[in-house]
């Protein structure tokens, strides 16, 4: 199966992102080169989408034959040039560090065809200074999925200042093709979706620390008062509590004291419960 738009994708950075992405591209029909720095790293990516197929194959949401026909849509390389070479789309899911983003779309403006579209996953850098680093920046967009890939709806397109009206089009084309509902945000601080999750996030934490109510029940509040499926604080325990850090100190900075982070979250962090990855964070898990 062809497909018209985007048929060849090349998707940068095999990890939790890049392979989930991978995954929904491939399954969609569309031939997927997936680029890690490493071959094993590309190959344990290519590891992961099958793992994930054989799990839909249980569940039922998927078929053996389905399975296959994906996984061999998906050519994984160590080379830069040889995975964006013929590609339509470019889909970056790299460390979050601007300075590797941008050396990484030099490469990528160098070997990829000019009518390419490269699109960043970054969930809080500023898509227009990455695609300041590329030749022809109007084709520069972010493309942020959310985790785990298959399973959330959601993708939000980050309209950069030079951004073509033409490449947002596309884009949301894509979103619909590969069964996903986009939102489009200018490029700001935390565009839509982390600016409001941190908020609520923050606020949440600033709650704790002032004995308002247990972490438990200022979850149950949002799960059953709100119909949020997950409440603030184990979300933040599975996120990652430095990594929330990190996006409050970045909206902080950017955006206003609103973001200053809780002195109780700085001390979670200090002490190293960053959440389910350390088996304590709000809560406390089983290793
Ligand atoms: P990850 O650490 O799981 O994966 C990153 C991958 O990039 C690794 O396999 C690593 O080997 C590879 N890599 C390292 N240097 C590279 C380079 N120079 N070129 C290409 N690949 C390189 O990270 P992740 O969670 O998949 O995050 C990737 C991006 O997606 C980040 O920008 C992150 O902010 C964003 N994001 C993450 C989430 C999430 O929940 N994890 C959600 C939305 C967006």
């Amino acid at each position: 199966m062809q497909t018209q738009l985007f048929p060849r994708v090349a998707v940068l950075g095999a990890g939790t992102m890049g392979n989930g992405i991978a995954q929904v591209c491939a399954a969609s029909g569309r031939v997927v080169s997936l680029y890690d720095v490493r071959l094993d790293l590309a190959d344990r990516g290519k590891q992961a989408i099958a793992k994930t197929l054989d799990k839909a194959i249980e569940l039922q949401k998927s078929t053996p034959a389905e399975k296959e026909a994906a996984l061999s849509r998906v050519k994984i390389t160590d080379q830069v040039a040889d995975a964006v070479r013929d590609a339509d789309l470019v889909i970056e899911a790299a460390p979050e560090n601007m300075a590797l983003k941008t050396d990484l779309f030099r490469q990528v403006s160098a070997a990829a065809r000019e009518d390419a579209v490269l699109a960043s996953n970054t969930s809080s850098l500023s898509v227009t200074e990455i695609a300041a680093a590329m030749t022809h920046p109007q084709r520069g967009i972010g493309l942020h999925f959310f985790n785990p890939v298959p399973r959330m709806k959601l993708l939000e397109i980050v309209v950069g200042e030079r951004t073509s009206s033409d490449v947002v089009e596309r884009s949301k084309r894509f979103a619909d093709a590969i069964g996903k509902t986009a939102i489009v945000v200018k490029d700001s601080p935390g565009f839509a979706s982390s600016r409001l999750g941190i908020a609520i996030a923050m606020e949440a934490i600033r709650m704790v620390e002032a004995g308002v109510a247990s972490p438990a029940d200022i979850d149950t509040a949002m799960k059953l008062g709100y119909a949020h499926p997950m409440g603030p604080l184990e979300l933040t325990d599975l996120v990652g509590l430095d990594v929330r850090l990190s996006i409050a100190e970045h909206l902080h900075r950017e955006v206003g004291e609103q973001f200053r982070p809780p002195q109780l979250l700085r001390r979670l962090v200090r002490a190293g419960k960053l959440g389910r990855k350390t088996g304590e964070g709000f809560y406390t898990y089983e290793k």
